[in-house]
């Protein structure tokens, strides 16, 4: 006998722009195996070093909207003025395989997957204050100015969304949020619906 070893949990994770999401999921990614990423389409340009099909699948406004005719988005939104999905076909060849998958997407998206995925784990990031979110924005040099204070600006209401999650992660020191995230997942994995003989 033995604990399962591979997952197929989905884990929606949200928090707003800044939080450290991208760095929490990457390091996760990076220690735990059998977990897996799902990549969005998003109409939003590359940030610098940012490769298609790995951070994102990068499409035009008429590719995205076909998309959304053609029922392929299992769930999509526009944050910040571009538009983002996650692909149907992409979930559930990741679940098929028997993976763990992050859905790293904003609390609109979550919504959504609320309504079709009932035994999805909700996690949410928060910053430890507006004013450190807006220090690691600047800090990430990924954005504009402009782009920055739109960000911010969402900040406050996509935080205000955190008590639909059913974990909170308070990411202020970086070693203390990475294990409290990890030990989210871990545990899950020992859930007795998740054992297999
Ligand atoms: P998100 O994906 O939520 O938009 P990122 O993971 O890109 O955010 O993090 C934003 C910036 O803050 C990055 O430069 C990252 O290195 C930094 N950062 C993330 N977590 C911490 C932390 N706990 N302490 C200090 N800086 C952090
Ligand atoms: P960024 O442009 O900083 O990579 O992401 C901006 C926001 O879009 C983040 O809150 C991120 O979680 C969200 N996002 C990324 N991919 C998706 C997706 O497929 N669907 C939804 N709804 N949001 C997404």
């Amino acid at each position: 006998m033995a604990q399962k070893g591979l997952g197929g949990t989905l884990f929606v994770i949200s928090a707003p722009s800044g939080a450290g999401k991208s760095t929490l999921c990457r390091e996760l990614l990076r220690k735990v195996s059998d977990v897996k990423l799902s990549v969005s389409y998003t109409t939003r340009k590359p940030r610098k070093g940012e490769i298609n099909n790995v951070h994102y699948t990068f499409i035009s406004q008429k590719k995205f909207k076909d998309m959304i005719g053609n029922g392929e988005f299992a769930e999509w939104a526009m944050v910040h003025g571009n538009l983002y999905g996650t692909s149907i076909k992409r979930l559930k060849k990741l679940c098929r395989e028997g993976y763990d998958v992050l859905l790293d997407i904003d609390v609109q998206g979550a919504r959504q997957i609320r309504n079709t995925f009932k035994d999805a784990v909700y996690i949410f990031i928060l910053p430890p204050s507006m004013e450190i979110l807006r220090k690691r924005l600047m800090k990430r040099k990924t954005d504009s100015k402009e782009a920055i204070t739109l960000r911010l600006e969402k900040a406050r209401d996509e935080i205000s969304g955190y008590k639909e999650y059913d974990y909170v992660i308070i990411n202020n020191k970086l070693d203390k949020a990475y294990r409290d995230f990890e030990s989210i997942i871990r545990s899950t994995r020992l859930k007795t619906k998740n054992y297999k003989k």
